[in-house]
This record gives structure tokens, C-alpha cells and sequence, in this order.
């Protein structure tokens, strides 16, 4: 077994080799920019990113014209948000969002803060969930675009999103969500829930890093964004550049993977999950956060009272490969915002940990792994007791 365990799959993925070996070639001898219309290297590639474009499209039940290539998630969420506001800017400058957002899609709202625009941010409740009646409520006729992610991922709580997107559209609001998390895990399905824009992301589903799309609605409605990135007019001029072809053509393999193993591949995830949280709340003055009901299959963050979470991830880290909050706020010491948002004081979010399983991981990983956990914790617990006598 490689230690230590790596138990951070909603931080990234580990590429799937399978992918991998679709990639090569496309490096190599087939090395042509997809914009070259003049010859036979151009047209391979051109192929190739068509075949991809509709493995992605096939994920989430678009059409493949509805597919735009980015550099990742957060590129896709930038596209989105600001794209949006840009194009309807004529109709309102309001956006209404949740507090328990990834990063990604706060950060873009603070920017539409500083330019001139307004931001609504709903609270969440106990478990991670958005209110439909406060989300109603929050809609003004300057609202312009409604952006709640699809499943969180710090806690894999997932939202009503069908819900949102008929509130949605009963008042004429394009609905955005990030579904980074959620595509490739459970069924997202762009018509039937009712999305007008989502962003996902290939290193998520065992794709490679650097790239990720926008699904952008073509009818009932056609939905426009403005580029964020200009040039030669690549990708119906939502985006230039010239195209990562051999992470796109990763990205469409890694789709269709997922799509192939999507329903076993949960039930098993969910099962290996349920066993380690099983094992890891026997022990005294732990507890889930989130939604037992609504949640991914792959996600599970537990606090462990009296603990120093600091300290303990760095017990830990040689044997398990676990985080705190998301991979883009760990390296501070900060309290996770969506944790606190969810009614956690600091010390409680401090010593919380996100704990996710992915494709790779074996049932005696996870069977070590609940071991170790629950060893080093009551160790540390055991420390911390003493050091507190000795006072
Ligand atoms: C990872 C992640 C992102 C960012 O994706 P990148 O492709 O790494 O930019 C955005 N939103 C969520 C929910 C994520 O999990």
C-alpha cells in the first residue's frame, strides 16, 4: 500500500491511466493546432477536439455546440460570472449567490461588487443548505443571474437545484451553477435541472489539470457571455487561444469514463465512505457536518473534538492524505467559511476534516486508514491531556 493514503480527491483527482494513454499521441505525432485548416495535422486535431467536445457534452446532456473549452474551473467561473454580468448588463446588475460558495465564484462576486454591481448572499443552514423562500425573497428586478453551486466541495452537500432553477425561471433569471464537484460523481443533467450555465473541471475526474469547460445554453434560452479572454476568436469567441488539445482530448476520455461507471462507481464510493465514517464516529466527541441526505457519495467531513487540528494534520500526514476546508484555503490557518457558515464556531471548523475518496481507493486503504486515524487521535488526545496537567 502507498502511504500515505490519499483521502484528498475533492482537492484533485489522480489522472485515470487510461486517460493517459489517450493523451500521447497528442502530444506527439499529433501535435496540430485544431485552427489550422490548411492540412491534415490541423484537421486530426480538429477531429479529436470534436469527439472530446461531445464526450463532455454527453456527461451533462448538452449539445456539444454548447460546450466552451477553459483552463479550468475557476477560468469557467470567471467566464460565467463576469461574463454574464457584462452581457446583461442592459437588463440588471444583481447577482445572488451563497455564502458557502467555492472560492472561485466569491471572488468573482467581490469583483462584481467593485464594478458596479450588487451581490445578495444567501446563508446556509445547519446542513450546508440554501433556502428556496430566502432565495425568492432576494430577487429584485435588477436580478440578473442566480449562481449556487451544485455539491460542496468541503462537505458534498447538494443543493436543490432543480428548486432554484424553477424559481429561476419564473422570474426570468439565468441560473449559473459550479458543478465541479458533482459531474462525473452523480447524474447532472443540464435540461432536467433546469441549468442555463455550469463550469466543470477535468483534474476532478480523474482528467488532467489545466482544463475544464463552460456548458453555455444555446435555446429556451440562448444564453450569451462575454469573452473574458480576446484573440483570435477560438471557441464561438467565448474564449481564444489556441486549444490545450491534448488535455482536451483527456478531458472528453475522462468524461466518458465517468459516464460508463458513474451509477456502480457511487454506489461503491458511498460504501466505503459510510464504512470509514462508521468506524472514524465511534470515536467519543466526533460528528459529521453537512447533509446525510443530500450529499455526495465520495465526501465526508468530520470534526473531532479536542483536538489541534494543525497540529493533528501533521500527525497525520505521513500516514493519510486528508485536509482541512478546501485545497485553496488550507494553507491558512483560517476557519472554513463554509464550515462557520453552517453554524460552526472557529474551534469547532478548526478541528474538522475533509475526508474524500475517489476511483483508486481500496477497502484496505480505507480499512488502514480509520486504524491510524483512530490511533494517532486518541494519542493526541491523550497528549494534549497530559500536557494540560502538567501545567
Ligand atoms: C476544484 C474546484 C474549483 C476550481 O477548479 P479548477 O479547475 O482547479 O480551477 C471550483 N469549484 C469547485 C466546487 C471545486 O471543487
Amino acid at each position: 500500500m502507498k502511504l500515505p493514503v490519499y483521502l484528498d480527491n475533492s482537492a484533485t483527482t489522480p489522472m485515470d491511466p487510461r486517460v493517459l494513454d489517450v493523451m500521447v499521441p497528442y502530444f506527439l505525432q499529433n501535435f496540430g493546432n485544431s485552427s489550422s485548416r490548411s492540412h491534415v495535422y490541423g484537421w486530426t486535431a480538429e477531429e479529436a477536439v470534436g469527439l472530446a467536445r461531445d464526450q463532455v457534452a454527453d456527461l451533462i446532456g448538452a449539445d456539444s455546440a454548447e460546450i466552451i473549452f477553459t483552463s479550468g474551473a475557476t477560468e469557467s467561473i470567471n467566464l460565467a460570472i463576469k461574463g454574464i454580468f457584462d452581457q446583461y448588463s442592459f437588463k440588471g446588475n444583481h447577482i445572488i449567490t451563497s455564502v458557502s460558495e467555492h472560492r472561485a465564484v466569491l471572488d468573482c462576486c467581490e469583483w462584481i461588487e467593485n464594478n458596479g454591481g450588487f451581490v445578495t448572499y444567501l446563508p446556509v443552514n445547519a446542513e450546508g443548505l440554501i433556502d428556496l423562500a430566502q432565495l425568492e425573497s432576494a430577487i429584485t428586478d435588477k436580478t440578473i443571474l442566480i449562481s449556487i453551486m451544485y455539491a460542496n466541495n468541503e462537505t458534498g452537500t447538494i443543493q436543490p437545484v432543480r428548486r432554484i432553477s424553477e424559481v429561476g425561471k419564473k422570474h426570468g433569471i439565468l441560473f449559473f451553477s459550479d458543478a465541479t464537484q458533482a459531474a462525473g460523481k452523480i447524474p447532472v443533467q443540464v435540461d432536467e435541472d433546469g441549468i442555463d450555465v455550469l463550469s466543470l473541471s477535468a483534474h476532478k475526474l480523474y482528467g488532467p489539470k489545466g482544463v475544464g469547460a463552460l456548458y453555455v445554453r444555446r435555446k429556451n434560452p440562448k444564453v450569451a457571455v462575454s469573452a473574458q479572454i480576446h484573440g483570435g476568436g477560438h471557441e464561438k469567441n467565448m474564449r481564444s487561444g489556441t486549444l490545450n488539445i491534448p488535455g482536451i482530448v483527456g478531458f472528453g476520455a475522462a468524461c466518458e469514463l465517468c459516464n460508463h461507471v458513474l451509477e456502480t462507481e457511487s454506489t461503491e464510493l458511498s460504501i466505503l465512505r459510510d464504512n470509514l465514517e462508521t468506524e472514524l464516529l465511534k470515536l467519543s466527541g466526533s460528528h459529521i457536518n453537512g447533509s446525510l441526505k443530500n450529499r455526495l457519495p465520495h465526501i465526508t467531513n468530520i470534526s473531532f473534538d479536542a483536538v489541534n487540528g494543525e497540529q493533528l494534520l501533521l500527525e497525520l500526514c505521513k500516514e493519510v492524505a486528508v485536509s482541512r476546508g478546501s485545497a485553496c484555503s488550507s494553507v491558512t490557518t483560517k476557519p472554513s467559511h463554509v464550515l462557520t457558515a453552517m453554524g460552526l464556531d472557529d474551534a469547532a471548523a478548526l478541528c474538522s476534516f475533509r475526508i474524500s475518496l475517489g476511483r483508486f481507493t481500496t477497502l484496505s486503504e480505507i480499512e488502514s486508514s480509520f486504524k491510524i486515524m483512530t490511533e494517532i487521535i486518541e494519542k493526541h488526545r491523550n497528549a494534549s491531556k497530559l500536557a494540560a496537567t502538567l501545567k
